[in-house]
Formats: C-alpha cells, structure tokens, sequence
C-alpha cells in the first residue's frame, strides 16, 4: 500500500536553543506580531526553567530596556543589583595596596544605572514564563538537521518529527551545530585562559560597586549581586584554573582570598567553582538561505568587558525588528533581502567588539612592567577626560551606534 508521509507541522520561526538569546528573541517576536505569528522553541531542556546555575550576567542598560519593552523586567527587578560605581587597578597578585586607575559612576541617564548584575537562571526563567504566557511553543528536544528551499526550510527534530518554517533561527551556542551544517565557518582562536566563576558571601556592603583588577594572569572581577553577595569571574591559565577549581573548599578559598581582598571582610564560598574555557569565534557570516545566527552561534567574545550576551540581545533586537517590518508588509519574513538587512547591521558592530576585547584580553593579561606603564598611563587618562568616560559608559550600556528599537525600550 502507498502511504503518504503526513505534511509537516508549520511554524512562522523556529528557534533553536532555549538561552538568554533563543528565549529572549521569542518573546521580542511574540510581544511585537501578537498570536497571529507562530514561534517555536526547541531545546532538549526547555520542559522547565532551569535551576540555579551559579552563573550571574552584568546586563547592560540597553537589556534592561528590553526587557521592559516586552514585560519581563518585573521577573527579574527583585534580583537585579544596580552597579553603581565601578573601579578598576592594575596591580601584581600579592600587592597590598591596589592603586585605583579609574572610576565610573555607574548612570547612563538620570537614575539609570548603565548596568545590573543578575543570576542568569533568573532571567532565564523570567524568560521562559513570559514566552509561555505569550503562547510560543515549546519542542523540549533539539534541532538534528534541517534542508532549505526557495519557499521555507524543514527542521528534522530529534525526536523524528518534521517541521516547516520561512525562517530557522540558531540560538543553540558557541559551539553551534545548526552553523557548522549550513557551512558557516568562524574565525577565532583559543586564549588558553579560562573564567573561574563562583559566588561569595561578604561581611561588608559591597554598596553596588563593581572592581576589576587586571593580575598578570588576566582580569579578577568582583561583581555586586543583591545583599551582601558578589559574583567572581577570575582569568586563569586553564590548566591552572582547573588545578584551583578541583582544591578543597579551603584551600581554593585562600587563593580567592589573597586577589579578593579585605574591603569587604569576611568571606565565604556559596557555591562551587567552575571554570569555562575562553576563546574569541566570530561567525564568518550571519546568515544562509533561511537561516540566521543569534548570540553565541554568532560570536563569542571574551568576558573581560561583560558584553557577551549584551551582543546577543542587540542580535536579538536588530532581528525582531527586520522580521516584525517585513511580516507587517505582508513579506515573507526568511526572504533573503531581510536576512541581508540583519546581517549588515550586526556583522560590523560585532567585528569592533571582537577586536576590542581581544586587544583588551592581550593588553592586560600581561606582568610586563613597561606594557603596565603605557596601559596605567592611558587608563589614568581615561580617569581625567569626562567626555571620553562618559563615552565608554554609554558604550558598556549598549546605547551607542544605530540602536534597535527594543534596546530603546519600543516594541519594534
Ligand atoms: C565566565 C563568563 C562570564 C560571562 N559574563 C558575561 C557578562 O557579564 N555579560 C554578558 O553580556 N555576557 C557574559 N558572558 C557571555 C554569556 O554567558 C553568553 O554570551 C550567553 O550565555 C550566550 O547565550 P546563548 O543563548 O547565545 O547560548 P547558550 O547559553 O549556550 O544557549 C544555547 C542553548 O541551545 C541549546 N542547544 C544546543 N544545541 C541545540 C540544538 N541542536 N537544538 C536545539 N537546542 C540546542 C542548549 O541546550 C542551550 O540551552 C560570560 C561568559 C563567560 C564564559
């Protein structure tokens, strides 16, 4: 007998990879085009929001704007900790004194603070509830294959089941496999360092100031969290940071003591350590026929600078806005010419960010005693020009270049 395969299930966009940047690129859809506009999750763990990871996130004034735009800040403002004032030194592990090369009072505009630190499973959950209240569809399982047409792309799930879109969107990561089958190739390179992130508890308020110290073996920052609490992400060799993430809790507290410390008295370790390795990878393109990368598909830049998943949510409002313009037109949103429009207003942005990072990493990672003095000469320059800083305050907020509407806090 000849049996027909039964015709896919449809949907307007499939988004693979439930993240920061997957979630929140179904809610900017579903807030901007309503429930006429299907959008599909799929990710093996997008059942239930996830559980405390240990992971916090500096997200940029620009985020917050969004997240107001579509009604998600609300979730998250309880354990949003406004960074207030920043400072930054450049000193040798063991000194004692750490003179202080510059500061930042942390205000974009008028009581605005340019950045929070937030836990990331907080954001991901306010996420997640806000994209199930807004009626996106959850695939808890993860995109296998996919084939593009003229007219729509099939999505081969997983779990066998076969679906079919104008547009899939890759939010599934770094190490993206929905990039490595459409072809796209990345530039970039390992910096052999590794971020040892892990929470303490502290005596002392840490009054919503944020320290970067730039050791030799890369940057040790303390970051303020709600309550006496900082999240700390630590630049390590990697070999070296995971000899210290494996030490007993004792042991691996002393070494975090001796960067960390007594400005805040006391501490104590409220999670266990872990270490990510860290790499600079820079997607050669953002697009292919009907298909778009997102956050760390995208690119992976170094932490030092705290704007990873900042980019990823300017790629997630750059693209919300190319496609919610084209559906309302009646055009078909996963057209080449709207690819090529979200392509052209990130690929640049992301380029300068890559570059800018990495000089930063190579720049500070360093114990030269002559590169100290050109870098220590430029930062406290930096100190003294009110309209350089305020530059950079705006930079770290996201609110520089050609702004996507959500990051101004519109629905696109
Ligand atoms: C130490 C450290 C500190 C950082 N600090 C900051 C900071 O302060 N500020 C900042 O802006 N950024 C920071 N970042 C960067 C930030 O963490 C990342 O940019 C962000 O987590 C990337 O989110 P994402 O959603 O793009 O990817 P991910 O978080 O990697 O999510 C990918 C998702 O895709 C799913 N998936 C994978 N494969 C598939 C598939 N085939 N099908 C379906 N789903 C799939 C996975 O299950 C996962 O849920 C930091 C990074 C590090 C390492």
């Amino acid at each position: 007998m000849n049996q027909e395969a039964p015709s896919p299930a449809r949907t307007a966009v499939l988004i693979a990879g439930g993240g920061l940047a997957g979630l929140s690129l179904a809610v900017a859809l579903k807030a901007a085009l309503g429930t006429s506009f299907s959008v599909t999750v799929a990710d093996p763990s997008i059942d239930a929001p996830p559980a405390d990871s240990g992971r916090a996130s500096a997200f940029a004034a620009a985020a917050r704007r969004m997240f107001e735009a579509t009604g998600v800040w609300d979730a998250i403002a309880p354990e949003a900790q406004p960074i207030l004032d920043m400072v930054v030194t450049d000193s040798r592990t063991l000194d004692v004194v750490r003179p202080v090369f510059l500061t930042f009072d942390g205000e974009v505009a008028p009581g605005e603070p340019f950045a929070h630190m937030a836990p990331n499973a907080v954001v991901i959950r306010a996420l997640w509830e806000r994209a199930k209240a807004l009626g996106v569809t959850f695939a808890p399982t993860s995109v296998a294959g996919f084939e593009a047409d003229a007219h729509e792309t099939r999505v081969t799930l997983a779990d066998g089941r076969v679906v079919a879109t104008p547009l899939l969107v890759a939010c599934d990561g770094g190490r993206s496999r929905l990039r490595d089958l459409a072809g796209i190739r990345t530039v970039g390179w390992d910096y052999g360092q590794s971020g040892i992130v892990c929470t303490v508890a502290h005596e002392h308020d840490h009054e919503g100031r944020a320290e970067e110290h730039f050791l030799p073996s890369g940057p040790f920052a303390i970051l303020p969290l709600t309550g006496r609490r900082s999240s700390i992400v630590w630049t390590e060799e990697t070999g070296r940071a995971e000899r210290l993430c494996r030490l007993p809790a004792e042991l691996f507290l002393d070494e975090l003591e001796t960067r960390f410390g007594h400005r805040l008295g006391e501490i104590r370790l409220i999670d266990r350590p872990a270490a990510y390795p860290l790499g600079l990878k820079v997607a050669r393109d953002f697009v292919a026929p009907r298909l778009a990368l997102v956050g760390d598909a995208a690119h992976v830049i170094h932490p030092i600078a705290g704007q990873g998943i900042n980019m990823g949510f300017r790629d997630v409002a750059a693209l919300a806005e190319c496609l919610a313009d084209a559906a309302r037109l009646g055009m078909d949103h996963g057209a080449a010419d709207v690819l090529a429009r979200y392509q052209r207003w990130r690929r640049f942005d992301t380029a300068v960010m890559g570059v800018t990072t990495d000089g930063l990493n190579r720049l500070f990672s360093n114990g030269s005693q002559p590169l100290r003095f050109v870098r220590d000469l430029g930062l406290g320059l930096v100190d003294r020009m009110p309209g350089l800083k305020s530059f950079f305050i705006r930079q770290a907020a996201g609110i520089t270049g050609e702004v996507p509407k959500l990051l101004r806090g519109q629905t696109p």
